[in-house]
């Protein structure tokens, strides 16, 4: 019990955590060239604020959040998204108060109570954007080219884009009415979950997984085709501003977003070589989220990635190669003064910026090499009783095996010569 994670976590191991930094790289960089800036919220909020931002009447909320009663006897949750929080985040500190757009992003754990599969953490991260302010079809735009730019960025060819709008409060009441009437007398048919959700949320049965239900909403009438003036307009802007950038896209009727603060575009992109778990990132707008909170109606539009499966696509393609040295120099010390010379060398080495890595267990020759290798040392400084007599170190590059005798005074210069080339 005492050496096992609990269920659904993972740790990211040394060998592992690379390829993390490189992709959180990839995006800090990406997002700054986009004007967005990072924001670091809490882990947990209170339990109210993911209630009222996600949807009391959600499977997140209802079934997948961690939620305890801390000291204080306040219910408090560890966040399973993060939208919410960066919006409590920008009322709080008032972010909206010297820009009509504020444009932040975020990465980080998110928290669900979710049954665990290859892909799947109760413990998973996200990277996501929120823009919030403006309801230019741009921003829409804007954000959904970040997102298929971060894909590529990390070598991510053949993404599949969709996207839709899910109406607003004056048109989508139409439509939910017209797919009550459609499913009306398909009611016996559908699965449990869909037949509850006939009465509160019927747009999400066409995104019910279950053979039937997709069956029995074939020929259901299509959102598109309900949008009121204004959302029309809002998203042929969209596709215009999208095909204009080169973005190629599929439109896709079914693709919904179940809650009311939703509002307009609604996209998603998928990398079908990760079969069952194509999807990585996800988002659209949500005009009616800030209002929602306790904000003034502010227009606003987001995205998030889902980071293991992004983790999941790098290396089932092969496309993250780590370093192929994790050590600029292994200092090999063979006999008590080399130890002691080798220690200054060492920290010699350290401070002229080279990685250098020593072993200190007085080790033979051959275990110490050995040692070079598994650091993945690119060169092995060896010392032994011949070369401290004559102040110099033998240079062996771990690669080819070649070797030459250096002066002590100059390792320092000929390593970083050779390393920092
Ligand atoms: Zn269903
Ligand atoms: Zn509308």
């Amino acid at each position: 019990m005492l050496t096992q994670g609990p269920r659904g976590t993972k740790d990211i191991l040394p060998g592992e955590v690379d390829a993390w930094l490189y992709v959180e790289k990839k995006i800090r960089e990406l997002c700054e060239r986009f004007g967005f800036q990072e924001i670091r919220t809490p882990i947990f909020e209170h339990t109210e604020l993911f209630q009222r931002g996600i949807g009391d009447t959600t499977d997140v909320v209802e079934k997948e959040m961690y939620t305890f009663t801390d000291r204080g006897d306040r219910s408090i949750t560890l966040r399973p998204e993060n939208t919410a929080a960066a919006v409590r985040s920008y009322l709080q500190n008032k972010l909206y108060a010297d820009n009509s757009l504020t444009k932040l992003f975020y990465i980080g754990s998110m928290f669900r109570y979710d049954r665990p599969q290859k892909g799947r953490y109760r413990e998973f991260h996200q990277f996501g954007v929120e823009a919030l302010g403006e309801q230019s079809p741009a921003v829409d735009a804007e954000i959904i080219i970040l997102a298929v730019r971060f894909l590529q960025s990390l070598g991510l060819k053949d993404l599949e884009l969709s996207i839709n709008s899910v109406g607003d409060p004056k048109c989508r009441p139409v439509y939910r009415e017209k797919l009550q009437e459609f499913f009306k007398d398909k009611l016996d048919g559908l699965c449990d979950v869909c037949r509850s959700r006939y009465d509160r949320n019927p747009m999400r049965i066409l995104d019910c997984k279950s053979g039937e239900c997709q069956r029995l909403s074939v020929g259901a009438p299509e959102i598109t085709d309900c949008l009121c003036d204004e959302c029309n307009e809002h998203f042929e802007k969209v596709k215009e501003y999208l095909t204009a950038a080169g973005i190629s896209f599929t439109c896709d009727p079914r693709l919904v977003r179940g809650l009311d603060y939703y509002t307009k575009t609604a996209f998603e992109i998928k990398y079908s070589p990760l079969g069952a778990q194509s999807a990585v990132a996800g988002g659209g707008r949500y005009d009616g989220l800030i209002e929602e909170i306790g904000g003034n109606p502010t227009p606003a539009v987001g995205f998030a990635v889902g980071l293991e499966r992004v983790m999941l696509a790098l290396e089932q393609q092969k496309l993250f190669n780590a370093e192929p040295h994790k050590a600029d120099a292994f200092i090999v010390a063979l006999g008590e003064k080399a130890q002691s010379v080798g220690f200054k060398l060492l920290v010699e080495l350290r401070d002229a910026g080279l990685k250098a890595a020593m072993d200190y267990a007085g080790r033979s020759m051959k275990a110490q090499m050995k040692q070079a290798n598994k650091a993945m040392a690119h060169y092995a400084v060896i010392l032994g009783d011949d070369e401290i007599a004559k102040n110099v170190a033998v240079l062996r590059d771990m690669e080819s095996s070649a070797q030459t005798e250096v002066p002590m005074e100059e390792i320092i210069k000929k390593l970083t010569d050779e390393v920092k080339g």
